[in-house]
């Protein structure tokens, strides 16, 4: 990999001179790129931030990289210092996806390209590239993984489901439940699959009715408990939880753990997202079926070659242009492919790869 990222920093930086006429110095301006993400608090977006900014700079780049406490005036601020500082190119993962038009205006004013990171950002013309990882999979992903694991498509059931679903402010989480329920809901409908807390979204469009807000564990959490203790008191037990990400799922196995259920038989399939290392623990753990594992190193490498491409003046390669529309245009994306880690495969796919290390994860 390090082999790699030197490659395209020679060629990028080549790139910049090339266009400004052979002046480093222009180069870096050319590429002066603000890199804003959502919070720290997610393993995820501390690994893609520093990863980009680190390339970006070993290309020769000028990086300003912010991080928002997921708050959303915070994250708009961030932007207008990068814009007043020059920023050419926006590299944004939002917080509140259609909060961000006005800002955008400003950075059209001074010619910026804006890249969606991972989420999308709706109603503004002033998006020009989303990269992200095909957000419908990932729910297409779990839904299938919990069909398969219950032998639903063979006629087995019924059994308790509890849906969760993520912030109703990102853009991404309502195709992450579409994902999941278009594969989960006609088993709803033939009863075998039985939502105790009737917590179950009638279609994809009243996800957020059950969305958490911020994607925070310890409202997952206390979701979870509220719905073991309103519907599970009689000895009801759980045997499959949508769980749309890492974070969601932290909360709900604490949740499980503290009303009694420990992993074994009779544990229930819980879902996930990221590869979060105290997910990928719990996965060992028996505590989490699957985490399904979106390598953002691939996701910063596609960035960075989109910004490569924009400051070489070159086309940008993308590989979708109409699934996501913004409510202004449908913006021309690029989407990676993300896959299904278990117990089984954590070695193979999430070590010997180098996205975590052995010991990350107490192996
Ligand atoms: C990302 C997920 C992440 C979630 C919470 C989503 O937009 O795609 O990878 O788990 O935000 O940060």
């Amino acid at each position: 990999t390090a082999v790699a990222v030197t490659a395209m920093a020679l060629s990028l930086a080549a790139c910049s001179s090339t266009k400004s006429g052979g002046g480093s110095e222009a180069g870096s301006a050319d590429c002066n790129v603000g890199i804003t993400m959502p919070t720290r608090s997610l393993e995820r977006w501390i690994n893609d931030g520093e990863q980009l900014q680190a390339e970006l700079k070993e290309a020769g780049c000028t990086v300003d990289l912010q991080y928002a406490d997921n708050k959303t005036d915070q994250q708009i601020s961030q932007i207008q210092n990068q814009i007043a500082g020059g920023a050419k190119i926006l590299v944004i993962a939002a917080i509140d996806g259609s909060t961000l038009g006005p800002v955008l205006e400003e950075a059209k004013a001074q010619d910026a390209t804006v890249i969606a990171y991972d989420r999308l950002i709706n109603g503004s013309e002033n998006v020009d590239y989303y990269a992200t990882f095909d957000n419908y999979e990932v729910g297409q992903l779990q839904g299938q993984f919990i069909e398969e694991q219950l032998g639903l498509a063979d006629g087995a059931g019924p059994f308790n489901l509890e849906p969760f679903a993520g912030s109703p402010d990102d853009n991404n989480a309502k195709f992450f439940f579409a994902g999941a329920w278009d594969v989960l809901q006609p088993y709803i409908e033939g009863g075998k699959l039985v939502v105790p807390s009737g917590k179950a979204p009638a279609n994809d469009d009243d996800w957020a009715s059950i969305g958490i807000q911020g994607w925070a564990s310890d409202k997952s959490q206390a979701e979870m408990d509220n719905r073991l203790s309103s519907f599970y008191g009689d000895g009801t037990k759980v045997d499959v939880v949508l769980s749309p990400n890492d974070s969601l799922a932290i909360g709900i196995e604490a949740s499980l753990k503290s009303a009694g259920y420990a992993a074994g038989d009779g544990y229930p399939i819980i879902t996930g997202q990221d590869a979060d290392k105290a997910n990928v623990k719990a996965i060992l753990d028996g505590l989490q079926a699957m985490t399904v594992w979106k390598d953002t190193r691939a996701l910063g490498e596609r960035v960075f070659e989109m910004i490569q491409s924009i400051t070489a003046g070159e086309e940008v390669e993308v590989n979708d242009t109409e699934s996501y529309d913004n409510g202004k245009k449908v913006v021309p994306s690029y989407l990676l492919t993300p896959e299904v880690v278990t117990a089984d495969t954590v070695q193979e796919k999430l070590i010997d790869s180098g996205f975590l290390k052995a010991s990350d994860v107490g192996l």
